[in-house]
């Protein structure tokens, strides 16, 4: 059987191993600040079973209070850590006002030779500090459910095992022991860390994992100029979807973007595409807006009663007219041609529809720009391109 010793020297060698692993990782990615944090949490966790093994030993009550307080600064930092996680909040102020508020009760009975009464402190602060920690990964549980709980739960019962450890030393009422806490509560929360450390561990490096996925899924779908869903995400939201006659798509081009580019160069060519895409994305009435690829952008409008979309269309045209740009002391206005089309009979396809605002952007085009225009009603209930027909 593992002698007490030698389980505490276990746990401390798989915090350092844990440590070592999440500072590698967040070396890869530095923009998830909570991984430092978690780091930081393990780096005063380490020290702190290390001395505690130095105090089961030695039971002084100077090494007493280092083991205590670098316990608690550690559970506090692995707390603050998880509301970092969760809320992306700065984690120094909390983490420094729970290792106080709880040092503040166990550095003076410690010093003052109630070490049994320290104890119960320490055990009962790292109790709280683990329910609230687990409290938070439970709220956070939606972004990644097996991991997010499964961490929740090892808190959890990480922070019942030091809960049994302050009920045995209350129970047995020894406010001064002169040597470190021994009984079935300690030997069951020293397993229990051990199981907590490589779970979590796991896990963490799971929710992370995900967190990274869920990122490049985002990048993915989204545009980088403006910020607006790109075509991808336009089709994957409504490819399957079928469009009824209170549904409409809206393709909007901006006119003549060629001449703007040559004159003003790139640069104000994309400060132009910006512009449009902040009229779209402020629009009221439009559901989706995305930027199709290039200066052409679409829009999905649901619950649009007869003549709504061209409306909300015409609006973002007129706005759009009257918004400008200066560059070099000189004025630019730019204008925008839209094409409408609406779903039809038992229901259109996404491709039918935006092939016939496309068709209607076309005549928009024909007809002389900075205009909007509405597709024909198709003579067959599920309409094909119309661009041949304008
Ligand atoms: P029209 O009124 O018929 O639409 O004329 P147009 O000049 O706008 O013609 P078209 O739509 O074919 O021109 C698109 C131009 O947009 C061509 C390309 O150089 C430019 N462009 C495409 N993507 C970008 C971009 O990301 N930034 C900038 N600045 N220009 C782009
Ligand atoms: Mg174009
Ligand atoms: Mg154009």
């Amino acid at each position: 059987m593992l002698d007490y010793q030698t389980l505490l020297i276990s746990l401390g060698v798989s915090a350092l191993c844990l440590l070592l692993t999440l500072f590698g990782t967040w070396m890869a990615r530095r923009r998830d600040g909570f991984l430092l944090t978690w780091v930081i949490g393990l780096a005063f966790m380490v020290p702190g079973i290390f001395t505690y093994s130095l105090y089961a030993e030695y039971p002084n009550r100077f090494i007493g209070v280092v083991c205590t307080s670098l316990m608690l600064c550690g559970f506090s930092t692995i707390y603050a850590g998880a509301v970092q996680f969760r809320l992306d909040v700065s984690p120094w102020r909390r983490a420094a006002w729970a290792a106080l508020a709880i040092n503040a009760f166990t550095i003076p009975t410690m010093l003052s030779g109630y070490d049994g009464l320290a104890f119960i402190c320490l055990n009962l602060g790292c109790a709280g500090l683990l329910f609230a920690t687990a409290w938070h990964y439970w709220q956070a549980r939606s972004e990644s459910l097996v991991s997010l709980a499964g961490m929740a739960a090892l808190y959890a019962l990480t922070g019942i095992s030091f809960l049994l450890c302050a009920s045995v030393l209350i129970h047995d009422g020894h406010m001064v022991l002169g040597y470190a806490p021994t009984n079935w509560a300690e030997n069951f929360n020293i397993a229990i860390s051990i199981a907590g450390m490589t779970g979590v561990g796991a896990m963490s490096l799971m929710v992370h994992q995900s967190r990274i996925t869920e990122h490049h899924r985002r990048e993915s779908l989204t545009d980088a100029l403006t910020g607006l869903s790109n075509r991808r995400a336009l089709f994957e939201a409504h490819q399957t979807q079928m469009f009824s006659h209170e549904m409409a798509v809206m393709v909007f081009d901006l006119d003549r973007f060629k001449s703007i580019n040559d004159q003003y160069g790139h640069a104000m060519g994309d400060r132009v595409i910006c512009l449009f895409a902040e009229e779209l994305k402020t629009a009221m009435g439009v559901n989706t807006v995305a930027r199709l690829g290039g200066e052409e952008f679409a829009a999905v409008v649901r619950n649009a009663a007869p003549g709504y979309a061209e409306w909300v269309a015409e609006r973002i045209r007129r706005n759009f007219a009257e918004r400008e740009t200066e560059v070099d002391g000189q004025r630019l206005r730019a204008t925008v041609s839209a094409g409408i089309a609406y779903g039809h009979g038992a229901g259109s396809s996404f491709d039918s529809i935006l092939n016939a605002a496309d068709g209607a952007l076309y005549l928009a085009k024909r007809n002389g720009r900075n205009r909007v225009e509405r597709a024909p009603e198709p003579l067959h209930a599920e309409g094909g391109s119309l661009r041949s027909s304008a």
